[in-house]
């Protein structure tokens, strides 16, 4: 009678099972192994069927056998298991492993971007001279942003600004001049307010951007002249350049003024003596101005026979262009960290 305690088949299968399982390197080729010896059609799970062929006697001792072998081979896959999983863990913490002696990376220092230094720059000189800081709406609508400017339906100044519509009534304010209208609405005289801001027009080439910023200033009272205008003008072309330029003040017009003027200072390039910035005139423009137009006041409810003022408006980026010697305006829109980093 065969002796199925010491089957020399089975016992040979779990020691090859033994012997492969040791030399697996993943866990793909473990589970393909766990499957071909123990899966439902595994070699040793098929064994179970022999069963029915043996003796009575002999079934029992033949199970228990097999079971233990299926016990033996589950336990080292399981262990294999183990340790594959440990190899795995090893693997990504040696390549995760930081280097402590490695040199640092430079964090970069940002910059104030030369437009904002611009406006901070207007403000401290204005806020010395008493001005406050006020802003409104960049989506105007037709009343503040024209009519109430003395700009109605069918003036030709309309034509001047290249308007960006929202709707029939709304518009991207032109210039910032609306925010005089908000400012003289809401607050007593006398006023000195200076509004910097975005505002918007359809055009763009070296020197036209469809957004860029301007500055405004007003002031309101009952003894409000033009020469207050032309010294404060004067005071803060000389503190923003930082020199003793030479101002001039050229009749112009503008419909929400009168009289207005437009303002040139000597060429920051020359000395005043000519060159291509200049035109060769000696002379940039920088500004326009004038005194607050009694229709202004009428629309603002101001009695324009006891209140007189004056506004003024300039380009932001043009005055940094001038301050710093940029000569295109599209640099300070492109983001460009070479250009930026100027700016330290
Ligand atoms: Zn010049």
């Amino acid at each position: 009678m065969k002796d199925n305690n010491s089957d020399p088949d089975l016992a040979g299968e779990v020691d090859e099972a033994l012997a492969a399982i040791a030399k697996v390197v993943s866990n793909r080729e473990l589970e393909a192994l766990r499957v071909s010896y123990l899966g439902r059609r595994g070699s040793v799970t098929e064994r179970l069927k022999q069963i029915g062929g043996l003796p009575p006697a002999q079934r029992k001792a033949f199970g228990q056998k097999v079971n233990e072998a299926k016990a033996s081979i589950l336990a080292a896959i399981k262990a294999r298991a183990g340790q594959l999983g440990e190899r795995v863990r090893d693997e990504e913490l040696s390549e995760d492993a930081i280097d402590v002696s490695l040199p640092g990376r430079n964090a970069n220092q940002g910059s104030i971007h030369p437009v904002t230094r611009s406006v901070r720059r207007i403000k401290n000189i204005f806020g010395r001279l008493g001005f406050d800081v006020a802003d409104g709406p960049e989506i105007e609508d037709d009343f503040h942003n024209f009519g109430a400017l003395n700009i109605p339906e069918d003036h030709p100044a309309r034509a001047m600004h290249d308007t960006f519509y929202v709707t029939s009534d709304l518009v991207l304010r032109t210039h910032t001049s609306p925010v005089q209208v908000r400012y003289m609405k809401n607050h007593e005289l006398p006023i000195r307010v200076i509004a910097p801001g975005r505002v918007y027009r359809c055009d763009s080439d070296v020197t036209h951007t469809p957004m860029f910023n301007q500055v405004e200033g007003l002031a309101v009272g009952t003894d409000v002249a033009f020469s207050d205008l032309k010294g404060i003008l004067i005071y803060f072309v000389r503190e923003f350049f930082e020199q003793d330029l030479p101002v001039r003040f050229r009749p112009s017009y503008f419909p929400f003024t009168e009289p207005s003027a437009e303002v040139d200072m000597g060429c920051v390039f020359c000395d005043s003596k000519g060159c291509r910035v200049c035109q060769h005139t000696g002379w940039l423009e920088i500004l326009g101005c004038g005194m607050v137009h009694p229709e202004v006041f009428r629309h603002v409810e101001i009695d324009s026979e006891k209140y007189t003022g004056y506004a003024f408006g300039m380009g932001i980026e043009r005055l940094t262009m001038l301050r710093y010697a940029v000569d295109d305006l599209r640099l300070f829109f492109d983001n460009e960290l070479a250009f930026l980093n100027q700016f330290r």
